[in-house]
């Protein structure tokens, strides 16, 4: 194998590349856009467009792409020869600072939520130059932002570098006043992904998986999770050699691929970079999710990045580790080794607990979809409800804080083994909370309710710019303070007084802490459809407005956008169940009542002296069973036909929520429990263990 360190960033227009292709003056204009992020010259782009294009020719690129992330949670390119007419008949290749800055892709098919009418196509891509460029399959590509002719904002990531700005402003104010010069405040994210990896073949069989991305039918396998003997089980050499050479792929992109394992559900693996900022996070995210399904093609298997592939084992989700770091390399979010002691650290933390409590709601929108509707609450995920785990040494300084006491000195104490060869480990002031929504993990927190297949973008956002608002009082406050170390003080003991609400300890998977959050007063929004409209609430909508990260108008849409994608999501789902139950599941069915009855029969005709009540008993129970499958699908046609009724999208995405998808899962009741007595040999597809124990 090529060593790692040859092969790491081989295809990303780096600081190194960069460092050897342009003159010194451009290349120190473009790396101060990029650390700082303000406004790139025309003449610098010029230059850097043209180097560009010489690397990516070197690397073998023919066209180029503005590569962007529409509402629709992927990403978007549209490829462009670099070539241009020569006089001699022949060709050149041309690449302008023009062509690297701007691009006008017809935004007509993007989601919009009526922001932008079709006869007002216009789009405009705009170069992020705090992205690398990279060449992936002969084309290179450029990470853009993208907005509507009028402005609005369409896409994922100009939000995301706005809430980036914001945080950054905020965060030195405070910085300034604890009387440290930075010049860039950034978030960081580190996001671990889960995903499940099927057998080709056997995907190709399933409509549901094809269509849907998850199974629709399927009745619970013999074995699924109950022995835990998946989770960091040795890996099957299929996956491991698919896992060995997705890391090639994308350590090629500049992508800090790290750990790698196997997870709790049969057939489930993880995948998690080392974190970056949360702008280059996010678009090395996207690529991670588009390069596990690339290279899953080329080992005969198909990845599935579905919150819920497969009712009855643990669906997958994405943990969003974030953090605040200074561009002299200072973790805002390192409580040290006296963490009481550390008031910049207190400051810090206390505005993460107040906006976390505060924007409860618009970090539960943030992982809300129909796919992660099946794991929030469902004992394998967070509940519904937006809680903070500090771990008890952070929660005792706290609570001392608030009475006005002395907080006890932090112990460092060590792990025993009790095994005189095993080194002594020092152990860490807390252990870990795997149930908890939002926890604090040392010296960042982990957001552990979104999606597997979500965009984390929308999280970071709302983090940032919640984040940023509280930082923005605090230093308003602090900046007019007599004394500045009483006035902390004061700050951090009034916010654990009036949020402390929202931290919790405990296990969140119990139903004691679902009463106890609604007597704290904590929402629970229990389903995605619950969850979206809070988008745009008034307090959202100044939140968003403020920072300008969003207009009103943009709120809005944004909020259509999520409803109808639910609404979308259901329907191709009840649509895809409705074809496999008629076309599938039926036909294969009564084929096997025909041979049950037949048997019967010609034993009942031979009228010998045995008994035949087992049997009747069962066919009868086949029959009721068929006549129930055809009645359910009935059910579901006629719901289907009713959402013809709702125009407006909330109600539209309530009534899915409601009724079409209870009768899809009534009728899959009936379908599974069918699969347990017709004959192997007439079921139509592959059954749960042929996708989770395939070899
Ligand atoms: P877990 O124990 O939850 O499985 P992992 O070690 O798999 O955790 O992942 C932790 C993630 O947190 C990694 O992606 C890591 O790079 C990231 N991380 C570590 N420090 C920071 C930080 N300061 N900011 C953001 N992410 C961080
Ligand atoms: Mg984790």
């Amino acid at each position: 194998m090529t060593e790692v360190k040859e092969i790491f960033g081989c295809n990303v227009f780096n600081e190194t590349v960069m460092q050897a292709r342009l003159p010194k003056s451009i290349f120190k204009s473009l790396k101060k856009t990029m650390a700082e992020g303000n406004g790139l010259a025309p003449e610098v782009a010029e230059v850097v467009a043209s180097a560009m294009k010489d690397w990516a020719i070197e690397k073998g690129a023919t066209h180029y792409t503005h590569w962007f992330q529409p509402m629709t949670g992927i990403t978007a390119e549209k490829h462009d020869a670099f070539i241009a007419p020569a006089a001699d008949g022949k060709v050149v290749m041309e690449f302008s600072g023009k062509e690297l800055i701007k691009g006008e892709p017809d935004a007509s098919s993007f989601p919009s939520g009526g922001l932008r009418a079709t006869f007002e196509a216009r789009g405009y891509t705009t170069w992020d130059p705090t992205s690398y460029a990279f060449v992936k399959d002969g084309t290179l590509y450029i990470p853009t932002a993208f907005c509507s002719y009028g402005g609005e904002v369409l896409d994922k990531k100009t939000p995301l570098l706005r809430s980036m700005e914001a945080i950054n402003v905020q965060a030195i104010r405070i910085l300034k006043l604890f009387g440290k010069t930075v010049t860039r405040v950034n978030t960081t994210v580190g996001p671990e992904q889960e995903y499940f990896l099927v057998d080709k073949a056997m995907y190709k069989e399933r409509k549901d998986l094809i269509l849907t991305g998850r199974t629709l039918f399927g009745a619970k396998p013999a074995k699924g999770q109950e022995l835990e003997d998946h989770y960091f089980g040795n890996l099957r050499q299929r996956v491991s050699d698919y896992m060995k050479e997705l890391d090639e792929e994308l350590w090629k992109l500049g992508i800090l691929a790290k750990t790698k394992h196997n997870e709790v559900a049969p057939a489930q693996h993880e995948l998690a970079p080392i974190f970056s900022t949360t702008n280059i996070a996010t678009d090395h995210n996207q690529l991670t999710m588009e390069l596990m399904k690339k290279v899953a093609d080329k080992h005969g298997l198909v990845c599935l990045l579905h919150e819920k592939p497969f009712a009855g084992v643990n669906g997958s989700g994405k943990h969003n580790n974030w953090s605040i770091s200074t561009n002299a390399g200072e973790n805002l979010l390192e409580p040290g080794k006296s963490p009481k002691d550390n008031t910049q650290f207190l400051l810090f933390l206390s505005a993460v607990i107040k906006a976390v409590d505060k924007y409860a709601e618009l970090l539960r929108v943030a992982a809300a979809s129909a796919g992660n509707d099946h794991r929030l609450g469902a004992n394998e995920a967070p509940p519904a409800i937006i809680s903070m785990f500090l771990g008890d040494e952070l929660t005792a300084i706290l609570e001392a804080i608030e009475k006005g006491e002395e907080a006890q000195p932090s112990v460092k104490a060590f792990l025993e083994t009790g095994v005189a060869a095993l080194p002594k480990l020092p152990k860490d002031a807390t252990d870990r909370n795997r149930t908890s929504p939002f926890a604090f993990t040392g010296n960042k927190f982990e957001f552990r309710m979104l999606g597997s297949s979500a965009s984390i973008s929308g999280a970071n956002i709302v983090l940032n710019t919640a984040v940023a608002e509280v930082l923005d009082e605090f230093a308003s406050r602090l900046e007019n303070a007599q004394d500045f170390g009483k006035e902390v003080a004061a700050i951090v003991k009034e916010t654990v007084a009036s949020h402390k609400k929202v931290i919790f300890n405990g296990n969140n998977y119990s139903d004691a802490w679902v009463e106890e959050a609604a007597k704290r007063g904590l929402p629970n929004l229990r389903s995605s459809v619950d969850a979206i409209p809070t988008f745009a609430s008034e307090k959202s909508i100044a939140l968003f407005e403020k920072y300008g990260i969003f207009s009103k108008t943009e709120v809005i849409s944004r909020c259509e956008i999520m409803l109808e994608g639910y609404a979308k999501t259901i329907n191709i789902e009840a649509l895809t169940m409705l074809e496999m139950a008629k076309k599938e599941i039926l036909p294969a069915v009564l084929k096997y009542n025909k041979e049950v009855f037949k048997t019967l029969k010609v034993k009942q005709e031979l009228a010998l002296n045995i008994s035949l009540e087992k049997e009747i008993a069962y066919a009868t129970k086949l029959s009721n069973l068929t006549e129930s499958l055809m009645s359910k699908i009935d059910e579901l046609d006629n719901i289907l036909l009713e959402t013809k009724n709702y125009e407006e999208v909330r109600e539209l995405a309530k009534f899915f929520r409601e009724y079409v998808f209870e009768a899809m899962q009534t009728l899959r009741g009936v379908a599974d429990e069918l699969e347990t007595i017709v004959s192997a040999a007439d079921w139509p597809f592959p059954t749960y263990v042929d996708l989770l124990f395939y070899v």
